[in-house]
């Protein structure tokens, strides 16, 4: 696959930086034509992975978080990486309402918001290693 343009972040999972993490990819994504439609869906799925990865991921400790995004003339891929806590089962972790911080105002739509607003999500995890998050957005010819 040829890549058109392509993009690596890494910062620390501060919620500071949930809003940095969303610019710098809407800004990565914003002149190859996409719709303000397109745009604003990949900005709040963004937001999503990024504050799991704060929330979830570290929510004990500081750690850093990983953005690699590629754009090709097909899609957008934007992959979202932690190196915490994990997932112990991502099929249930994916479905609507399940959350395991239903005190702390969760409501267990983030990865039903990801899937929903892009193309694709993928959700690879292991316990005590890290979560990787694969978004993709198909480009419309
Ligand atoms: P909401 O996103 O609606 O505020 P939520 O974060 O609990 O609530 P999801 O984003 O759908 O809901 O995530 C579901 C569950 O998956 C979380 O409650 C958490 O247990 C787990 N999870 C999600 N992302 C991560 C991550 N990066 N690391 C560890 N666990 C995660
Ligand atoms: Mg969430």
């Amino acid at each position: 696959m040829n890549y058109k343009n392509k993009m690596n972040l890494k910062f620390l999972g501060v919620s500071e930086n949930e809003s940095f993490a969303r610019l710098a990819v809407a800004s990565f994504c914003s002149n190859i034509g996409l719709s303000l439609e397109d745009l604003s869906d990949i900005k709040t799925a963004v937001s999503e992975a990024v504050t799991n990865c704060i929330v979830h991921a570290y929510y004990d400790k500081l750690g850093e978080i990983e953005i690699n995004c590629v754009i090709t003339d097909s899609y957008i891929q934007i992959d979202i990486i932690d190196n915490g806590v994990g997932i112990e089962n991502v099929q249930e972790a994916i479905k609507p309402f399940f959350t395991t911080k239903p005190d702390k105002e969760r409501s267990g739509m983030g990865f039903t918001v990801m899937e929903g607003f892009m193309d694709k999500m993928i959700v690879k995890s292991e316990i005590n290693k890290g979560t990787k998050v694969t978004l993709i957005k198909n480009l419309k010819k």
